[in-house]
């Protein structure tokens, strides 16, 4: 089964996506982690996507697809994988309609009041990616589940924050009608509660298709 999660910047897609890739033995393919691991790296890629996510706007659409083609064409995919941040706009949706087939959109919708406040708290373990919030935290400077620092993502200032939603208002949001009118989109909501509630929902919907 091969999944797309859409859903704004804090709206906890990622978590989401953990949480699914686990349950369900599916590669979690996340292009923001994959940009960031290639800047670490010093790659080329690296070099070209920082500039741009510091600037909280997309990578060049020719970098993010032929990324994600060449992912896709791996083995571990064959019997399906999860997109996390791809596509981010229409092209990228119809591009990757030309080499693959995608069977559910899971889109979480989420009250973007709360998004400025969750991402520039957002404190994320360096070591497995897990996510925290810093007021929740007590304190706590290293990962519950891990013991691994705990950093806070370059993009996740307010500056960056204004300029990701208002790209994924601009450009991602009109993914909703696109996997609406191909009838395979799953709208669920995304809340304040913990990430387990959000998750039942979903896994409750994944069920049907998978088991
Ligand atoms: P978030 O959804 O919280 O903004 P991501 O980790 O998905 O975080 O993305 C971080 C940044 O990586 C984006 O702001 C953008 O600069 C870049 N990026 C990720 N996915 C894509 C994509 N599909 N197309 C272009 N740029 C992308
Ligand atoms: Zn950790």
């Amino acid at each position: 089964m091969n999944i797309i999660l859409l859903g704004a910047p804090g709206s906890g897609k990622g978590t989401q996506a953990s949480m699914i890739s686990e349950r369900y033995g599916l590669p979690h393919i996340s292009t923001g982690d994959i940009f960031r691991a290639n800047i670490k790296a010093g790659t080329d890629i690296g070099k070209v996507a920082e500039s741009y996510i510091k600037a909280g706007k997309l990578v060049p659409d020719e970098v993010t697809c032929e990324i994600v083609k060449r992912r896709l064409a791996e083995e571990d995919c064959k019997n399906g994988y999860l997109l996390d941040g791809f596509p981010r706009n229409i092209y990228q949706a119809e591009v990757l309609d030309s080499f693959a087939k995608i069977d559910l959109c899971i889109n979480i919708n989420i009250d973007h009041a709360l998004l400025m406040d969750r991402l520039c708290g957002r404190r994320v373990c360096a070591k497995c990616g897990e996510s925290y919030h810093v007021s929740t935290l007590g304190g706590a400077t290293t990962c519950a589940k891990c013991g691994g620092e705990l950093i806070q993502r370059k993009d996740d200032n307010p500056e960056t924050v204004s300029a990701r939603l208002a790209v994924y208002n601009d450009q991602t949001a009109p993914l909703i009608n696109y996997y609406t009118d191909k009838e395979i989109i799953f709208n669920c909501t995304g809340t304040e509660a913990p990430a387990s509630t959000l998750f039942a929902v979903v896994s409750a919907e994944l069920d049907k298709f998978i088991g």
